[in-house]
């Protein structure tokens, strides 16, 4: 059946503009890079993402190469919108992105607008959309110019398969060099999407700052480190079907005594607080305001429930803050 969206859906949570520009963004937005493979239960994944909407996350991000296979999440997600959203278009914002190994041979990978633009047509057609809200540059390319990645960039926005620019992982630098090619074309970078928890404080090392001078909003991916911050690890097991079972991005050995006492130590701090320690992690992104949007993933709908209940709860105090950074310093 299709599933009808939740009539008070816009009560759920707070919406936040992206830096100096006039679209807003969930306080918590939705990634499918892991859990939205041709792996995984279409019907699962229906189910998160629409309980996503039900909640009031507007935004689901993507990427050419999320799956797996690289392609599928984009694929699994055009099938929801097919099924369920389409007349909820207008109300949401899509994000893809091209900079990672996508194809053999010399155009299907880095920051070529030969890559990008191909890249672009390709999401679009298994997202089964017109027009992506955000098209990123995935990560920097060192040996192409900035300016060329940027203008496959600008070319996505001005043919209208994009509505806005973004970049991915650039440092500080990379990220002024692109958003000053893009003013030359009279654009903006609307957002940056760095990787930011307790476990990676480097965006703190600069980034925040020049993204605050340059208007451009942060969406910042993994804050829960995969899952370190939370409790699925807290046991001191591996779950069966978990990111560490299965060796994406980190794998078992991942779970060893020191990781254990500084996430139970954090845990410590988040039940003080009446929070999980996944709660705590999102509100501790979430206190810095370069930040837009806390960029979460989810295996389940209880999950993703557990995590937006972050947003009830109380600011961090300045003796909480202290705690924290004596167990994870800058
Ligand atoms: P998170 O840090 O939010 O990790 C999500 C994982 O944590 C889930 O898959 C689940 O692990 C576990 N988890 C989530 N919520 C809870 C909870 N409440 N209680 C217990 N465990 C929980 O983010 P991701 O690393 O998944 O990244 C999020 C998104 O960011 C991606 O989907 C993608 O859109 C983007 N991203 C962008 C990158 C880039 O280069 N631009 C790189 C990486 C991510 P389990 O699966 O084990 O159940």
């Amino acid at each position: 059946d299709v599933h009808l969206p939740a009539a008070d859906r816009y009560e759920q949570l707070p919406y936040q503009r992206v830096g100096r520009s006039g679209l807003k963004l969930p306080r918590i937005s939705l990634g499918l890079w892991n859990n939205f493979g041709a792996d995984r239960a279409l019907a699962t994944q229906r189910d998160i993402v629409l309980h996503a909407f039900d909640r009031g996350i507007t935004h689901f991000d993507l990427a050419n190469n999320y799956g797996p296979p690289p392609g599928a999440a984009e694929e699994q997600f055009g099938r929801i919108l097919e099924s369920d959203l389409r007349p909820y278009r207008d109300e949401i914002v899509v994000s893809t992105k091209a900079g990672y190994d996508m194809w053999p041979g010399p155009y299907g990978d880095r920051g070529s607008r030969k890559y990008m633009l191909a890249s672009l047509d390709q999401s679009l057609r298994r997202l089964g959309l017109d027009y992506v809200d955000v098209f990123y540059s995935h990560r920097p390319d060192p040996e192409t110019p900035i300016e060329e990645t940027v203008s496959a960039l600008v070319t996505a926005v001005r043919s209208g398969k994009a509505l806005y620019a973004g970049i991915s992982n650039y440092d500080p630098e990379q990220t002024a060099a692109a958003a000053e090619a893009l003013a030359a074309e009279n654009m903006h970078l609307l957002i940056h999407q760095p990787r930011y928890n307790m476990f990676d404080r480097v965006p703190e090392d600069g980034l925040f700052d020049e993204l605050t001078r340059l208007g451009t909003g942060a969406i910042v991916f993994s804050p829960l480190a995969g899952g370190l911050l939370t409790d699925r690890y807290l046991d001191g097991s591996v779950p069966v079907g978990s990111r560490a079972a299965e060796g994406r991005w980190f794998g078992a050995d991942r779970i060893d005594d020191e990781y254990l006492s500084t996430a139970r130590a954090l845990n410590d701090i988040a039940a003080a607080r009446g929070q999980t320690l996944a709660q705590l992690a999102i509100t501790w992104v979430l206190r810095q305001p370069a930040v837009t949007s806390a960029l979460v993933g989810a295996s389940s709908v209880r999950q993703l429930d557990g995590t937006l209940d972050s947003l009830a709860g109380a600011p961090l105090t300045d003796e909480e803050l202290a705690a924290i950074d004596a167990l994870v310093p800058r």
